[in-house]
């Protein structure tokens, strides 16, 4: 066991000396299993110990460093559990003494004659200089101090301490440090460095066009740093290594779907694209044309396009996918176009025969309310090409027999999710796929998620929108407000009232729809006790209703239905509103709880009354007292109307899970990087893997071997990268 020689990346961290069986188990939690793991578990913070300082010279609440030996040790145990441990530690320059209070084990460590290096707040006690629970450092015959040295911070687990961890680590660096293979060649690292500086990165401690440090010395320095700058360098390495691995992964994908993958050349003279332009009833914003012609230009292509396209609800991402589904019909092809919800299709439907009103023909829609002929006729129109443009529900469209599929467009609203495209495959051809959100998604993690996918975004409104007012409210206003709502519903507007979801799910209801609450998490009794009161009290004179995720879709139906109509005056909902149909005579919002929400949701909910002439309404409530941070937060709500600095801001303060939501990425878990810290460096990366691939796409150079092979071991699976890529 203490045999040094035979420890190897892969041994069992229960043969790392002072491990043993049972530490091992504990050590497993932490995700630590063999020597390798513990090499690569890195701190999660660091202490900087303050400077030594001659006893004679320390300051009653200065914090200073001292180095000596014990001279007195002494420990008195008053009752069970209770126990004081004072020692006296003397150097050429004085004497202190330090003191522990219930923490009997520091007897065994702090024994006489022992050198300790001790960081703390001395107190004057007497005539002597005192700390009370100083930081020790048991100090080897030969070790130095290393006061003002920064120790590495572990996440621990029961049973450990910061000293146990730190021990270990220092033992397998020292053991293993030097084996431990390279996977960035010098010269990458130098580029790093290159592309960085030009970046306005800092590389950290490197030399003016020194490379990145190598791995031995990037893995002592990130667990026991010797100062600031090295132990930036050595992140800097681990971070670009780990984004480097990923984005090259991601840039193989890209390429094997351009090369592995056909789609139909969908091509249109310029009278043509004119003509389908003139179909819309205005003219399209420079963002629609921009994006417009990036569509146009993959469509050209034979390999599919693979777009996602970004945009708030209402900035006219439907007309941009109309014009791709003309493009399609156009040139002989056919195209679907998959809504969130039934409500949603049919209005996509409805807008497309309107803007075909001289033949629609050729456009279908497959709703879930068809009867069995009626389906068997649209299948059959679809099968033999008469139908060219389909609409209907993700669920619905997945077995669909095309004759020739060109292009398929995926309304996902606020959803992510671009992956199941796949599903949609032809036997030879395979179509080009454009997939809609109105979820912003900030760059870095656009660029991770979505590494393999083009974007494009819409960031202008169409014109004529008219601005939406947003107040976060003060608890005196609740009276005002509600008067304020009351005038609007007696000029004719409508009203929005959203609850939030709180509270465990109980039993859901069958044939709930699954894209609306799919969690089930919503408390019913809350929509409900505030629909109640609004309907019986504060709103009594006008025409309320109900709407919530456990509904049955045909009542939810009727419900939004009813609201488009004007029969409901105000609807109490959840948040299944956030995909809903088009209301603009609705120009008021309450939203309670708010604070329950984030940013980019609070968005899209605030999305649904700015979608008619008269201006808009949102007052934001919050439950009780909130932190400041989330109070902050809500201001950073109330001052942008956009999308895309509302999801930044989401990214920045609560992290890339809540941005994400339960909707997961499908990538391994990053552990060093931190997308919301590190995405400048990300973005530096990924150019650099989108080089490499460029100019060497199955990564042959003998120099990139062990690389390649960590993008395939870490990555291969997840993405199906051919082993030969
Ligand atoms: P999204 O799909 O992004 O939610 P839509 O495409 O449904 O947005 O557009 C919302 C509304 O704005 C629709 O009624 C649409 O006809 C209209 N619209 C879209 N683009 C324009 C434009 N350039 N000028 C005027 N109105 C537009
Ligand atoms: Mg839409």
């Amino acid at each position: 066991m203490s045999d040094a020689s035979s420890l190897t990346p892969t041994t069992k961290i229960q043969f790392l000396a002072g491990v043993g069986p049972q530490r091992a188990e504990r050590l497993a939690k932490l995700g630590i299993n063999t020597l390798r793991d513990l090499l690569f578990f890195f701190p999660r913070d660091y202490e900087h110990p303050a400077a030594e300082v001659a006893i004679d010279r320390l300051k009653d609440g200065q914090a200073a460093s001292v180095t000596g030996v014990i001279t007195d040790a002494e420990l008195s145990a008053r009752s069970p559990g209770k126990s004081i441990f004072g020692a006296v530690v003397t150097n050429q320059t004085g004497s202190v003494r330090i003191v522990f209070f219930n923490q009997p084990f520091r007897a065994d460590t702090l024994t006489f004659e022992r050198r300790v290096m001790i960081s703390g707040v001395p107190t004057q006690k007497g005539l002597r200089m005192e700390f009370v629970h100083p930081k020790v450092k048991v100090l080897r015959e030969d070790e130095s101090a290393g006061a003002g040295e920064i120790l590495p911070v572990y996440p621990l687990t029961d049973g450990f301490k910061q000293y146990d961890m730190r021990r270990y680590t220092r033992e397998v660096l020292e053991q293993l440090a030097r084996e431990t293979t390279e996977v960035m060649p010098e010269d990458l690292r130098r580029e790093v460095v290159r592309r960085l500086r030009e970046a306005n990165i800092d590389p950290g401690g490197v030399d003016h066009d020194g490379p990145l440090p190598p791995i031995d010395r990037a893995l002592w320095q990130i667990q026991f740093p010797t100062d600031d700058r090295s132990l930036i360098a050595a992140r800097t390495r681990f971070v670009s290594q780990e984004l480097l691995v990923m984005q090259l992964a991601l840039a193989i994908r890209r390429r094997s779907l351009t090369t592995d993958l056909n789609a139909p050349v969908i091509d249109a003279s310029p009278e043509t694209h004119a003509a389908i332009l003139d179909r819309f009833g205005f003219t399209l914003t420079d963002d629609q044309r921009r994006v417009v012609q990036e569509i146009r230009h993959d469509l050209r292509r034979q390999f599919p396009m693979n777009r996602l396209l970004q945009g708030d609800v209402g900035s006219g991402k439907t007309a941009v996918a109309f014009y791709a589904m003309m493009l399609a019909h156009a040139s002989s092809h056919q195209s679907v176009l998959m809504a969130p919800t039934e409500v949603l299709a049919r209005q996509h439907y409805e807008n497309l025969r309107h803007i075909h009103a001289d033949n629609s023909d050729h456009i279908g829609l497959l709703s879930g309310s068809l009867g069995t002929a009626q389906r068997r006729d649209i299948l059959q129109r679809v099968a033999d090409g008469r139908v060219t443009m389909l609409v209907g529900t993700q669920a619905l469209l997945y077995d669909v027999k095309f004759q020739s599929l060109g292009v398929c467009i995926i309304d996902e609203q606020h959803k992510f999710g671009v992956r199941q495209r796949t599903a949609l495959r032809g036997d030879d051809m395979d179509p080009h796929c454009l997939v809609m959100s109105a979820t912003p998604i900030p760059r870095s993690i656009g660029m991770t998620l979505f590494g393999d996918v083009d974007m494009s975004t819409i960031r202008q409104k169409p014109p004529g929108r008219t601005e939406v007012h947003t107040y976060l409210a003060q608890d005196e206003w609740t009276q005002r407000w509600w008067q304020f709502v009351r005038q609007r519903l007696d000029e004719g507007r409508q009203v929005y009232v959203v609850a939030p979801r709180v509270g465990p799910a109980t039993a859901s209801a069958p044939g709930n729809e699954s894209d609306d609450d799919a969690d089930g998490s919503e408390d019913i009794a809350s929509v409900e006790t505030i629909y109640a009161q609004l309907r019986d009290d504060v709103l009594a004179d006008y025409r309320v209703g109900l709407l919530h995720g456990r509904m049955k879709p045909d009542e939810k139906n009727a419900t939004m239905e009813a609201f488009a109509d004007g029969a409901i005056q105000v609807l109490v909902s959840t948040t299944v509103i956030e995909v809903g149909v088009d209301v603009p005579n609705a120009t008021v919002m309450t939203i309670l709880g708010a604070n329950r929400f984030g940013l980019a949701q609070l968005h899209q909910l605030r999305g649904r009354i700015n979608r008619g002439v008269h201006p808009g309404h949102v007052a934001v409530f919050t439950d009780g007292d909130v932190p400041p941070d989330e109070v902050e937060r809500l201001k950073i709500f109330e001052s942008t109307d956009d999308g895309f600095e509302l999801a930044e801001a989401d990214f920045r303060m609560r992290g890339p899970g809540d941005v994400l939501g339960k909707q997961q990425s499908g990538l391994p878990p990053l552990r060093v990087a931190d997308l919301a810290r590190d995405r400048e460096i990300l973005a530096v990366v990924r150019e650099l893997a989108q080089d490499m691939i460029d100019g060497d796409p199955e990564m042959k150079d003998e120099a990139l071997s062990d690389l390649r092979r960590q993008v395939l071991r870490r990555y291969g699976d997840r993405m199906e990268l051919a082993d030969g890529a």
